[in-house]
C-alpha cells in the first residue's frame, strides 16, 4: 500500500466493545408521527424524558463509554421539546450529535 491510500485501521477502532464504540444511542422520546410496521418502539404521546434525565444518560455515556458520536433517536427526536438543548449539550461535551429523524410534521399528514 502506498502513502496516498487510506488505511481503514486508522479510521476505525475495531473491534468495538460495550465500553468503547463509535456511537452511543440516546432515545429521549418515544413519540413519532408515523406508525411503521416493525417499529420496536411504543408510540406514546407526551413520552419525552425530562431534560435532567437525558443529561444523566449523557453523563453515563461519557463516564462509562468511549463514543465519538451520540445518535439521537426515538420515536422522532425532532418532536422532543428541548432538542436544541440536547444537541448543544452533546456538542459542548466534544461529541458529535446525529439526529435520526424523518423531519415529518403532523400537519403534513392531514
Ligand atoms: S420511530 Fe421510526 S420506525 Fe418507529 S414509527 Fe417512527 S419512523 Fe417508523
Amino acid at each position: 500500500m502506498n502513502d496516498s491510500q487510506l488505511n481503514h485501521l486508522d479510521l476505525y477502532r475495531l473491534p468495538w466493545t460495550l465500553s468503547d464504540n463509535a456511537i452511543s444511542w440516546l432515545e429521549p422520546i418515544a413519540m413519532c408521527n408515523l406508525s411503521c410496521d416493525g417499529c420496536y418502539r411504543e408510540n406514546e404521546k407526551k413520552s419525552h424524558l425530562p431534560i435532567e434525565e437525558v443529561k444523566h444518560h449523557l453523563d453515563v455515556f461519557q463516564k462509562l463509554r468511549n463514543s465519538d458520536c451520540i445518535s439521537i433517536a426515538g420515536g422522532d427526536p425532532l418532536l422532543y421539546p428541548e432538542i436544541v438543548e440536547i444537541v448543544t449539550d452533546i456538542k459542548n461535551r466534544g461529541l458529535k450529535p446525529i439526529i435520526k429523524s424523518l423531519v415529518l410534521l403532523e400537519s403534513w399528514l392531514n
